[in-house]
C-alpha cells in the first residue's frame, strides 16, 4: 500500500465510505481509515430516512440495500407518556421520493465500504488514527496503529504515517479532526443511547415508532434480518437505579410508556446490547486546518428525527466537491474551507431547526402531553414537520 494519498478519511462509517467512494470515483486516490472490521455492531435506530435514498441511489448502493431485504418504513407515530399518539404517513408529504428503510448498520456499512472498495478506494479495517498534523505547506500526516489481531496480543504493533493533501474527518461525535472537542465535552448532556434487535414485538405496520417516558424516548423500526431495532435515550440516574442491567432499563424505564409496553410484551431480546454516551449536540463543529469535517463529526443533531445517516451521506457528497478543489488547489484554504461550512448551513439549516424542536418534544414529557395530542387532531402539522426536514 502506498503511504501518500490526495485523501485520507479517518472513519468508515456512513459519512466516510461514501465520501471514499465519491472521490474515488472522481479518480482522486482515497485511503479510508476505519478502527474496526466489518461487520460490526453500531448504536444506532437503523431507520433510514427517505431522504437518504437519494445519495445512496447516486453513490449505487440503494438496489444493494433493497436487495438486502430493508423493509420499507411508510411513516411514523410519535407517543406521549400517557399513550396518546399521532401519525404521520411519508406518502402524503410532499417532497418526499418514496418510503424510508429499516436496515442494520452491521449491514449499510459493510455494503458502503465494499463500494467505496470496489469504485477504488483502499479502505484499511482495523486500523485506529491517533492524530493528524500538518507538515510543511499543505502536506497532511496522519498517524495511527493497527488494531485487532493485526495490533498484535499487546496492542503493540508499530505506527503507521500516511501523508496527504487532504484529511477529511469522519470519525463519528468525538472526531479527533475537530479542533472544539472539548467543547464537545463539555456541552456533553446526560442521555446515554442503548440499542438491541428484538424479534416477537408487535406489529408495527410499516411505520417507525417513537414513544416517549419520563428521562427519554425510543424508537421502534422492523429492520433487514427479520427483526425490530429498538434504540433508547435514558438518564444517568435511571441507569444507575438499574445497576446497569440493560434489561432492568427497558422493562423499568422505557416500558412505563404504555404503547412501548405493549410493543415489547411478548419481545425477547435476540443480540447483545450496545449502548453510547453521554450524547453531546454540537450542530456545527470546527475542524483542525488542513480538515473538512462530515457526518457526525462535522455535527451531531439529535437522533429523534432519524436524519443522522442522511445528513452523513448527503454531506459526504457535498463535502467530496469543496475536497475535490482542494485538492487540486494543493491543501484547505480558509477560502475553501468557509465556502464548504456555508454550504453544509444552507443545505442542513432546516434540518436542525426541526431537530431542535422536537428535541423539546421528545426530552420533556410535558410538553410531549401538549404537542402529541396537537399532532393527533392537526395531522396536516405533523406532515409539515417532516417535509421540512426534506433538503431546503
Ligand atoms: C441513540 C442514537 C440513535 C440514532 N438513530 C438514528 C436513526 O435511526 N437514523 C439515523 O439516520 N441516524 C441515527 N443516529 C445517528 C447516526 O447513527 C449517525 O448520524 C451516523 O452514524 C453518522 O455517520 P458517520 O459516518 O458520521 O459516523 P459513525 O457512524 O459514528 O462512524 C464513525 C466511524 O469512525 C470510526 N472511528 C472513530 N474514531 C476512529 C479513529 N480514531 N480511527 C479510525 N476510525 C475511527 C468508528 O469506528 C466508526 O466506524 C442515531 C444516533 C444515536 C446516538
Amino acid at each position: 500500500m502506498p503511504d501518500a494519498f490526495d485523501v485520507v478519511v479517518v472513519g468508515g462509517g456512513p459519512g466516510g465510505t461514501a465520501a471514499g467512494a465519491f472521490l474515488a470515483r472522481e479518480g482522486f486516490s482515497v485511503l479510508v481509515l476505519e478502527r474496526a472490521a466489518y461487520p460490526r455492531p453500531r448504536l444506532c435506530g437503523e431507520f433510514l430516512s427517505p431522504e437518504a435514498r437519494g445519495p445512496l441511489a447516486r453513490l449505487g448502493v440503494l438496489d444493494r440495500v433493497l436487495a438486502a431485504g430493508a423493509p420499507p418504513v411508510t411513516g411514523a407515530l410519535l407517543s406521549d407518556p400517557a399513550g396518546r399518539y399521532a401519525t404521520v404517513d411519508f406518502a402524503r408529504v410532499a417532497g418526499v421520493g418514496g418510503p424510508g428503510l429499516g436496515v442494520q448498520r452491521m449491514l449499510l456499512d459493510t455494503l458502503l465500504a465494499a463500494h467505496a472498495r470496489e469504485v477504488g478506494a483502499e479502505v484499511r479495517e482495523e486500523f485506529a488514527v491517533a492524530s493528524v498534523t500538518i507538515e510543511g505547506p499543505a502536506r497532511l500526516v496522519v498517524r495511527g496503529r493497527p488494531t485487532g489481531a493485526a495490533g498484535g496480543a499487546q496492542g503493540g504493533a508499530a505506527e503507521e504515517v500516511f501523508r496527504a493533501r487532504v484529511v477529511v474527518g469522519a470519525d463519528g461525535r468525538s472526531s479527533l479532526c475537530a479542533a472544539d472537542r472539548e467543547e464537545a465535552r463539555r456541552r456533553a448532556v446526560p442521555h446515554f443511547g442503548i440499542k438491541a434487535h428484538f424479534g416477537g414485538v408487535e406489529e408495527l405496520s410499516g411505520r417507525v415508532e417513537i414513544h416517549v417516558y419520563p428521562g427519554g424516548y425510543g424508537g421502534l423500526v422492523a429492520v433487514s434480518g427479520g427483526v425490530v431495532n429498538g434504540c433508547f435515550l435514558v438518564k444517568a440516574p435511571a441507569l444507575k437505579a438499574a445497576r446497569g442491567d440493560l434489561d432492568r432499563v427497558l422493562s423499568e424505564v422505557v416500558c412505563a410508556n404504555p404503547v412501548m409496553r405493549r410493543r415489547m410484551a411478548g419481545a425477547t431480546r435476540v443480540d447483545a446490547w450496545v449502548s453510547t454516551g453521554p450524547l453531546a449536540y454540537l450542530a456545527g463543529r470546527r475542524p483542525l486546518p488542513g480538515t473538512l469535517l462530515v457526518g457526525d463529526a462535522a455535527g451531531f443533531i439529535d437522533p429523534f428525527t432519524g436524519e443522522g445517516m442522511a445528513m452523513a451521506l448527503r454531506g459526504a457528497e457535498v463535502a467530496a466537491r469543496h475536497v475535490a478543489a482542494a485538492v487540486r488547489a494543493g491543501g484547505v484554504t480558509p477560502e475553501l474551507a468557509g465556502a464548504y461550512q456555508a454550504e453544509r448551513r444552507s443545505e442542513f439549516r432546516r434540518r436542525l431547526f426541526v431537530a431542535r424542536l422536537l428535541r423539546a418534544v421528545a426530552t420533556r414529557p410535558r410538553v410531549a402531553r401538549v404537542a402529541v395530542p396537537m399532532l393527533a387532531r392537526v395531522p396536516a402539522l405533523g406532515r409539515l414537520l417532516v417535509g421540512a426536514t426534506r433538503t431546503s
